[in-house]
């Protein structure tokens, strides 16, 4: 058999060596003989035999073939004759459960953010032909259809979003409350969570979050100084003010579930240490998770060449935060590391970006059925209706021209199993079509990617414990 080097990437811990397998992404160690016989392939195609040659000095050849085995088993090396390995075929909807349901329960805010893909160009959803709040009615044939699409699983996700998600906060009662009843007579589980500006948070709203369990997430851009700047009134006045003592009261009494904040970070807002700083250690936020803008109607907002190398740096050293901490028992609140190092540590070999049209689905306010929050409302990204069902038709022609098979730019990229082309919405902004890879940030993406498994592979060798926590 003729033996050639799988397609990987490799990198050294400190007391170990590393190899992360596309496309399985599967994270392994390395053994002295399997190092070295990845390093005499690097050399060129050899047969067994050849191996056994060349590293017969000082391995048994019973102790070579076993390597050859194992890395042909772990797809770090493979057959020059066998056919390439494929990231598996498109399953039907029909055997993929709905987890989670996004209710956009209102298209209105009571913010004017600059960035905001809702009120900009960048909208793919045209707002003056929806409600701008969803009705009593849609919201529980929504229910109704979560619990009817979730198949088998024992427990579903209802997550409500905005516009500003709180401006409908009487909908939201008598909706969880619903599926919570509901949920009873079916013996499922249902978990909520909700974003929120937090600019009208209450006692009474903190008493339903704690009395409902109800997971919170506060979009926040960081302290007075880049909160005012870009989080402000319809009148330009800053909201800084407003919300942090309802924060204060949020974090103090709502026990029950981890409130993480939520960062947008455009070309104008990138200094992550800082932002960090304010909102996990002066605040008290239990994380902080960022969502880089790299596209925007207004060029101002997107990040671009320099905005990508401050991002990575800023990333980088909050990853060398959370890694010491890590290290030394301690915990960190940096969401974006600890998400990627889940999904490396899972083993993920996307097929698909993320869950959006199956796992995950969105609701618009009049109950059509959508690809996500951030796709919600748009008709040509239309999955069905809450009132008549998945279409199923559509739904399968999506998910198999949206497959990473049909993705030839990233057919090479060792970073595939995990970016699989980026968000659907980006690319749609970006380039008119949610088909198309979000090339303009391959770069960052690897080395970003790059730095979470060297995080991975360090943890892996000096704290695997830490790792069984993901
Ligand atoms: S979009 Fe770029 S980084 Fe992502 S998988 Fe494709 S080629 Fe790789
Ligand atoms: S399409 Fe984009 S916004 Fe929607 S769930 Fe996927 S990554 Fe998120």
């Amino acid at each position: 058999m003729m033996l050639r080097r799988g397609e990987y990437h490799a990198f050294s811990g400190a007391d170990a060596r590393y190899l992360y397998l596309v496309p399985s992404a599967g994270v392994v160690e390395l053994d002295d003989v399997s190092h070295a016989v990845l390093e005499t392939l690097a050399t060129g195609d050899k047969t067994a035999n050849d191996l056994a040659e060349s590293l017969g000095s000082r391995w048994s050849g019973e102790e070579i073939r076993s390597s050859i085995d194992e890395l042909l088993g772990v797809r770090a090396i493979h057959s020059v004759i066998a056919p390439p390995v494929t990231p598996p075929p498109v399953k039907s909807k029909r055997s993929i459960p709905l987890q989670t349901l996004v209710l956009n329960v209102t298209s209105k805010c009571n913010l004017s953010c600059g960035y905001c893909y809702e009120y900009g160009e960048d909208r793919i959803v045209e707002s003056t032909t929806k409600p701008r709040f969803m009705d009593e009615a849609t919201a529980r044939q929504s229910v109704d259809f979560m619990f009817a699409e979730s198949g088998d699983s024992p427990s579903v996700n209802l997550t409500f979003f905005g516009g500003e998600t709180l401006l409908n906060f009487k909908m939201l009662k008598s909706s969880l409350a619903y599926a919570r009843q509901k949920g009873e007579e079916l013996g499922k589980q249902v978990s909520a969570s909700l974003t929120t500006n937090a600019t009208l948070l209450r006692e009474e709203i903190v008493d339903w979050f704690i009395e409902n369990d109800v997971g919170v997430t506060v979009s926040i851009d960081g302290a007075r100084e880049q909160q005012d700047k870009f989080r402000v009134f319809s009148n330009g006045m800053g909201s800084y003010d407003i919300i942090l003592p309802r924060i204060k009261d949020l974090l103090a009494r709502h026990k029950r579930r981890p409130v993480g904040a939520r960062v947008t970070l455009t070309g104008q807002n990138l200094d992550v240490a800082s932002i960090y700083h304010h909102l996990f250690e002066e605040i008290g936020f239990w994380e902080v998770g960022f969502a880089p803008v790299t596209t925007s109607w207004q060029r101002e907002y997107a990040i671009e060449d320099e905005g990508f190398r401050s991002l990575l740096s800023g990333f980088q050293s909050l990853a060398d935060d959370y890694l010491k901490a890590a290290l030394a028992g301690k915990r960190h609140g940096f969401s974006n590391v600890r998400d990627t190092l889940e999904e490396i540590h899972k083993g993920m070999s996307k097929s698909h970006p993320c869950g959006a049209g199956f796992g995950l689905l969105g609701v618009p306010t009049d109950g059509d059925v959508a690809l996500c929050y951030r796709c919600a409302g748009s008709d040509s990204h239309k999955l069905g209706s809450v009132f008549i069902g998945v279409d199923h038709a559509a739904q399968a022609t999506f998910l198999e021209t949206h497959h990473i098979d049909n993705k030839t730019d990233c057919s090479t990229c060792w970073a595939r199993p995990l970016c699989a082309g980026g968000c659907y919405h980006e690319a749609h902004t970006r380039y008119g079509t949610t088909t198309q890879p979000n090339l303009h940030y391959c770069e960052w993406i690897r080395a970003w990617t790059n730095t979470c498994l060297e995080v991975y592979g360090t943890l892996a060798a000096k704290r695997p414990d830490f790792l069984e926590h993901l």
